[in-house]
């Protein structure tokens, strides 16, 4: 499908052809240094539209209006039903604006429109619905004391400004994941966006103005993360960093929020082991772990991007992998037959080269893909990628590389791949296929990763609680754990 035949929405084109300011205190506001942005749309390598580049004065406004909002009260001293009402109506206001939203993100940043439409903009619909009906329900306790004659109780109040960090892999659901928890405990939010996909976020904050946000309660400012993000980071002011990123950028922000002792969550990094056993049902073991490394690009955190098969299946399986990874439909990611688009941005794209690279000169032997893949358009398309002959020590073996690019190594017995899947600095996500519930049991209990699923890949509900081990970051982002990150307990002792 040529750039030609991809029709835009008319609502896309009009917004496309919008000056994009941050958004501040519910209006549209250019930088204060008048600085802009390019953002690229990875189908084409053309510059989509133009956006304002944050700096620390945009930051400090940002900052400051969400903390007007939060110390004012409009927002966390709103009956909680009226919060998670406006949570429900803003979720309700994307569904019927599905299709702009889901085009919206595929076009910034070249998932395909099936997975945007059908898979995570429903995921980010059903997640602030989630949260809606958290606003009503964070409860605190009663405690008996022994202390004396005492009433003892808890509350959770909320932590305050939270600055919201997010990635490009998922835009639009990244936003979501810190604005639901953030704002159905009565938080106010300074979202900066990954500067390769800032779009989604930007139409998002219109359209909580347009459903009724009062000013302040949720703020986007867009630029740079070494200068907008850095800014954000070190505001006074910011009472809590949830970040979702690399695991070199968390540390950096951990640092710096260390210094005032900022609250700080991180969702980082992973090199997800999935371990096939003799006794998977191959077919779907298969379908499922091609899915879990080249869904979305393979850009995704918790991508299976080591696979290790148990030796009895493993030529057949290596066999399945081969046919899978070649026929699997690269191209425009507006197509709805398209199973996987380009890769994010040029440097992105030189990374993913950059690996595979690595892996021919380290011995790996490449079983399909391996290069760039010009017929599915000029954009930065790369060939779904299998290596086998794969060493625990190589680079691809450790390394995340974030792309279409999949490790297969086999393996002799269950505790020598337990031990091999547990040697990484991550600890995200885990895979495991098997027919044999006491194998599932045991290898989901010895896997030291936030997730494991099981004859699975690649499954999320906003009930289930998403985080990591290790360098994969601390914190849980989903399910009613989410509510931890965005709240501090209070005790208070009545004397009787
Ligand atoms: P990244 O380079 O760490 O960037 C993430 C965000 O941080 C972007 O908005 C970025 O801004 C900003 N940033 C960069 N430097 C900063 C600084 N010094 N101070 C404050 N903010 C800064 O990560 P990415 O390349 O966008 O995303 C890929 C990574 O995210 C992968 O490692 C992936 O595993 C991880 N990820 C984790 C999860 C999870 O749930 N665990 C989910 C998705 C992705 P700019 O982009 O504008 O520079
Ligand atoms: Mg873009």
């Amino acid at each position: 499908m040529s750039e030609t035949t991809v029709s835009l929405m008319p609502e896309i084109q009009e917004f496309l052809a919008q000056t994009h300011g941050h958004f501040i205190d519910n209006a549209v506001v250019p930088s204060r240094s008048g600085a802009v942005m390019d953002d690229v749309n990875p189908a084409t390598r053309e510059v989509l539209t133009t956006v304002a580049r944050g700096g620390a004065e945009d930051v400090d406004l940002a900052v400051k209006a969400a903390k007007r909002a939060f110390e004012a009260g409009a927002w966390a001293n709103m009956p909680p039903n009226q919060r998670g009402i406006l949570l429900w109506r803003l979720a309700d206001l994307i569904e019927q604006r599905i299709d702009i939203a889901a085009q919206l993100d595929s076009l910034d940043m070249g998932m395909p429109i099936r997975q945007s439409r059908y898979g995570t903009t429903p995921m980010a619909i059903d997640h602030l619905r989630y949260m809606a009906g958290w606003a009503t329900k964070v409860e605190g306790r009663t405690i008996p004391v022994s202390a004396g004659s005492f009433f003892n109780y808890t509350v959770r109040e909320p932590v305050g400004v939270v600055a919201a960090i997010i990635p490009w892999n998922f835009p639009l659901l990244m936003a979501i994941w810190k604005l639901g928890a953030a704002l159905a405990t009565g938080c106010t939010v300074v979202l900066k966006p990954a500067e390769q996909s800032p779009l989604s976020a930007l139409m998002l904050a219109q359209w909580a103005r347009e459903v009724g946000f009062p000013a302040g309660v949720i703020n986007v400012v867009t630029g740079y993360g070494s200068e907008a993000g850095a800014a954000l980071v070190a505001h006074p002011d910011v009472d809590k960093v949830a970040f979702t990123g690399s695991t070199e950028v968390g540390k950096s922000i951990m640092k710096t929020a260390a210094d005032r002792m900022a609250r700080v969550s991180m969702e980082l990094g992973g090199k997800s082991p999935n371990i096939i056993c003799a006794d998977a049902n191959i077919k779907r073991a298969v379908s499922g772990s091609m899915l879990g490394i080249f869904m979305n690009q393979g850009e995704v955190c918790s991508a299976g991007s080591r696979i290790y098969v148990a030796r009895a299946i493993y030529d057949q399986v290596l066999e399945a992998m081969e046919t899978y990874a070649k026929t699997l439909r690269v191209g425009h990611p507006l197509d709805h037959r398209t199973q996987m688009g380009p890769v994010v941005s040029d440097e992105q794209y030189q990374r993913v080269m950059h690996y595979i690279e690595v892996a021919h000169r380290e011995g790996a032997s490449l079983i399909a893909g391996g290069g760039a893949m010009s017929e599915a358009g000029p954009g930065y398309f790369i060939q779904p990628t299998v290596f086998a002959g794969v060493e625990d020590q190589m680079t691809i073996a450790q390394e995340e590389i974030f792309g279409p690019v999949v490790a297969v190594m086999p393996f002799d017995d269950l505790d020598e791949v337990v031990s091999r899947a547990n040697q990484s600095i991550y600890g995200l996500a885990a895979g495991v296929w098997t027919e044999n519930v006491r194998t599932a049991h045991y290898l989901a209990q010895r896997l030291k990763a936030g997730t494991v699923w099981v004859n699975a890949y690649h499954v999320y509900d906003a009930a289930a609680p998403w985080g990591g081990f290790k360098q994969s970051g601390f914190g849980r982002e989903m399910g009613s754990y989410a509510l931890d990150l965005y709240t501090e307990v209070k005790d208070v002792w009545i004397g009787l």
